[in-house]
């Protein structure tokens, strides 16, 4: 067993972890930068570190600082929350290379799943379903036309060292593609210092639905099910839920079973997501991401499990605590990401909390790292809380939603929760039913873009 874990990481994430390693008698010990030095992870931990200046570049994504923070307090693992160098196959092959324990997957499969070709390659080679396109990377512009003619308008460029939404372009018909295929190849160089890019067919109406998989590194994998995060803005989650309101119990077992297989043959250790679009009832992998999501809440809600536990029990060698035919999908659960941003613009909105007042009661969590008097710094990303709530059913979810929005108190900064007091009168969202591009169509309308 492990006596005490670092995270490196901030925010609420941390506090996630720290709540996990406390509730299983770890100690833990938070890293932060001089800008954080008030932040809530660091008053919570039972241990701290200073590893630099506010620039993430030289305090949280800065390897040697955490390291040596490890060597200094004797932490024997590392979790890395989501962001910063959760998906860094250098920092996972470093972190070994000192002893540590690295919670997460191990580096061979972060890098493969990190290109978004080899990923590709290896899920279809695994026997997932995944969107048409080119084999591997496009290198000249004719290549591009060629196979866009091929695979047929609408096709989208993509990025393989691509993340966060950019690197990727449409071309909606064959006029567009030269424009299309320079442009994600200069973003992507300046964003990746990579400028390979590959090309897919380009689905109009999908849902974005994800699986939650976690594997044991030894050979046995289970699902937890779909979320729907169909809600984005500029490719970005918004709102997720689960389970996904189009997926029927047929539809979840079939692809819950070909995920569990896939990272069950390729001895996948801990929590992972299979990413899809889904359109027509057809599921088309999109990416894999080799860590914990922001959204992973509403998982636990349904399923009644602490996933940050079931990380540090494999990190450790343990099995899962919980097999397949043990996990039973109980209610509905939906998260709202809520934001330190100025509507109708989303401008980070950076700045000091005059009150502060999370919601409670019956199926209601808050994730946040808020408190009041706490000077929210503009050198990290805007996510400020998490609002999850879990119902016997959708309906039920949504009332409490809006309920709990209607308790929650943020005052001294703008926030993302006037959206979602909007979004929960609309009809499409209290029925389920929208695409990837609703939202943006909808502020268009709404809020001027
Ligand atoms: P990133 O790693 O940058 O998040 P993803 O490959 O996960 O990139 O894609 C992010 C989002 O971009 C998807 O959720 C979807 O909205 C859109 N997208 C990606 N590929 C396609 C596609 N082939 N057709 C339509 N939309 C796509």
């Amino acid at each position: 067993m492990f006596d005490k874990i670092l995270i490196a990481n901030r925010g609420e994430i941390a506090l996630r972890v720290i709540r996990a390693a406390r509730e299983m008698g770890i100690q833990s010990v938070a890293v932060h930068s001089t800008a954080d030095a008030d932040a809530m992870h660091v008053r919570m931990a039972d241990e701290t570190v200073c590893i630099g200046p506010p620039s993430s570049t030289d305090s949280y994504l800065s390897i040697p600082a955490i390291i040596s923070a490890c060597e200094i307090t004797g932490a024997q693992a590392i979790h890395p929350g989501y962001g910063f160098l959760s998906e860094n196959a250098n920092f996972v092959q470093i972190v070994e290379d000192h002893d540590l324990t690295f919670i997460g997957p191990t580096a061979e499969h972060i890098r493969v799943m990190g290109d978004k070709i080899t990923a590709k390659d290896t899920m279809k080679a695994l026997g997932v379903p995944c969107v048409p396109g080119s084999e591997g990377g496009v290198s000249t512009l004719k290549e591009a036309q060629e196979l866009a003619g091929e695979i047929g308008y609408p096709v989208i460029v993509k990025a393989t060292a691509g993340g966060g939404g950019r690197g990727m372009k449409v071309a909606e018909t064959a006029a567009d593609m030269e424009s299309a295929f320079f442009t994600a190849r200069s973003e992507s160089k300046a964003a990746f210092g990579n400028d390979e890019v590959y090309i897919e067919k380009y689905l109009t109406t999908p849902r974005h639905i994800e699986v939650q998989v976690f594997g044991d590194g030894k050979g046995k994998a289970i699902h937890l099910g779909e979320r729907d995060c169909s809600l984005q803005r500029r490719h970005q989650k918004v709102l997720e839920e689960a389970p996904g309101p189009s997926i029927t119990p047929e539809e979840r077992a079939r692809i819950g079973k070909i995920c569990a297989d896939a990272v069950a043959n390729i001895n996948y250790a801990g929590a992972g997501t299979i990413e899809f679009l889904y359109e027509n009832g057809e599921f088309f992998f999109i990416e894999m991401n080799t860590r914990l999501q922001v959204e992973h809440p509403v998982t636990e809600a349904v399923f009644g499990v602490d996933l940050v536990r079931e990380q540090i029990r494999v990190a450790e060698g343990w099995p899962m605590s919980f097999t397949q035919e043990d996990l039973r999908l109980n209610g509905h659960a939906i998260e709202v990401r809520i934001n330190a941003e100025k509507l109708p613009h989303f401008s980070p909105c950076p700045g000091k909390i005059t009150q502060y007042h999370a919601p409670g009661g019956l199926g209601i969590r808050m994730d946040s790292a808020l408190y009041d008097g706490y000077a929210i710094p503009p050198y990290y990303d805007s996510l400020i809380g998490k609002l999850i709530v879990h119902g016997r059913d959708r309906s039920e979810a949504l009332a409490r939603l809006n309920r709990a929005l209607g308790e929650l108190i943020v005052d001294g900064v703008d926030t993302t929760v006037p959206l979602f007091h909007a979004l929960l009168a609309e009809p499409d969202v209290q029925s389920g039913t929208y695409n990837i591009h609703w939202l943006e169509h909808w502020l268009e309308t709404n809020m001027g873009g």
